[in-house]
């Protein structure tokens, strides 16, 4: 059974990022002016992709690339294979990467992008087609120096490597750092597949601890099982925590007693679903589990209006971007559940992703450790950061998070100044 979304109830995502943006220039007293320019991307491309089949007949797909801010360094943000993707949904993703590179403090814009396109429906060499060709497409926009894609939903290491190939043979030499989430033997970094999975973790500990909950005693729903909601799942059981529901596009499973998580990763590995491992439940019975710690980390807009008020988890971690409407946000808040916002949460992956670029260019590479060992440094540091602002602003999470990233954003801008 594929998860059919409902035309109606479609998340908005770019007017999401643009209610957090309002919430957060309010709140720090800029003017309209300010707001504008942080709403508005700074350069976006529209690019047809045409792509022959293994038949022999051709197709013409469509893919787009968002520089959203350019002001703190280049642009870094994911490439998405999805037949969902559309310039608006890429917009608000490249919105929220410049705030989550704000919040980290590295030294990048953000930028997304997205190729209209359902890959499980393609061969491998049709998709490496379409990557080659995307690639070249938007080639004067990216590079080391510019914009640096990684992978999100439906990409992989495997597009990262064709990428940064393609880009390589258009420039006459190898540039490692024109992509990040690359394969290890390849210029990749120990420690980025999982990056994302650990800091989502790293987070999830400290915000059930700040609950007075111990996460030996904790109980979790986890839902998306691919890149990051698969080793969150397995890091937050390796902590201890009881990881009772996950589900995937296909339909979500559940033990009360807890999953055997490694036994799950092989089932899924044999079968491409968590479907038929154990007891079905409904995806938004998942969502509503009585759980202390629930992990959206599939799509945007999977909290709504509609189902908040029926949330009963403690402590949300969005390991996806967005999943959270404004308005489930403002329920969640009503009922004292801790929301840790995305941009805060899921960004493990673009520090490490930034520790790759940082070897790429050095061409000198890190142990497995000392990645780890950075990125929970980061990732606490930023948690301490983002809730101690939160207690003095008296606000939720996401807007201390998005107010202190937007600041510095807005700093940036002030000190470069307007040119001419
Ligand atoms: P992925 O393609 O590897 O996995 C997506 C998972 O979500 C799959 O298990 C899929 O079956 C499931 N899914 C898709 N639609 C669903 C639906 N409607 N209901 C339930 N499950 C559904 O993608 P990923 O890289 O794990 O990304 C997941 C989320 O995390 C996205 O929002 C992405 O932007 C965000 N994110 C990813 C990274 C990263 O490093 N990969 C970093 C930061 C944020």
């Amino acid at each position: 059974m594929t998860v059919v979304l409902d035309p109606v109830t479609r998340p908005h995502p770019l007017d999401d990022a643009r209610t957090q943006l309002r919430q957060a220039v309010d709140l720090l007293g800029y003017d309209d002016g300010i707001y504008a320019m942080l709403a508005a991307p700074r350069r976006e491309v529209t690019v047809s992709i045409p792509l022959r089949r293994d038949d022999g007949t051709t197709e013409l797909l469509t893919g787009h690339r968002v520089q959203h801010n350019l002001s703190r360094g280049p642009a870094k943000g994911g490439l998405r294979y999805s037949p969902d993707a559309t310039l608006d949904e890429v917009r608000a993703l490249a919105m929220w990467m410049t705030w989550k590179c704000a919040l980290l403090d590295v030294p990048y814009g953000g930028a997304k992008g997205g190729v209209r396109i359902d890959p499980r429906r393609y061969s491998i060499a049709e998709l490496e087609r379409v990557t080659r060709r995307y690639t070249t497409e938007i080639s004067p926009m990216i590079g080391p120096e510019r914009d640096i894609p990684a992978p999100d939903i439906g990409t992989d290491e495997q597009t990262m490597a064709w990428m940064m190939d393609t880009f390589s043979v258009q420039h006459g030499h190898t540039v490692l750092g024109v992509t990040t989430g690359k394969p290890v033997s390849l210029g990749g970094s120990l420690g980025r597949a999982t990056a994302t999975s650990r800091g989502v973790v790293h987070v999830a500990l400290a915000a059930l601890r700040s609950r007075g909950i111990d996460p030996a005693r904790a109980t979790a729903a986890v839902q998306g099982f691919g890149k990051v909601g698969r080793y969150a799942a397995r890091f937050l059981a390796e902590a201890g925590v009881r990881v009772v529901a996950v589900g995937d596009q296909y339909g979500a499973v559940a033990d009360e007693r807890g999953l055997d998580v490694p036994a799950l990763e092989a089932h899924v590995d044999a079968t491409g679903s968590v479907v038929g491992f154990t007891d079905a439940i409904g995806g938004d019975e998942l969502l509503e589990a009585e759980v202390d710690l629930l992990v959206p980390a599939a799509v945007e807009g999977v909290l709504t209006a509609g189902n908040a008020p029926r949330v009963r988890a403690k402590v949300i971690v969005e390991g996806a971007n967005g999943p959270t409407t404004p308005e489930a946000d403002a329920i969640l808040r009503a009922a004292d559940t801790l929301v840790v916002p995305d941009i805060l949460a899921n960004a493990g992956g673009v520090i490490v992703s930034y520790f790759e670029w940082v070897q790429a260019n050095q061409a000198y590479w890190w142990s497995a450790a000392e990645v780890e060992a950075r990125l929970a440094d980061r990732m606490l540091a930023a948690w301490d950061r983002v809730s101690d602002h939160a207690g003095r602003l008296g606000r939720p999470l996401r807007t201390a998070a998005t107010a202190l990233a937007v600041e510095r954003v807005a700093q940036a801008h002030v000190q470069r100044g307007l040119y001419p």
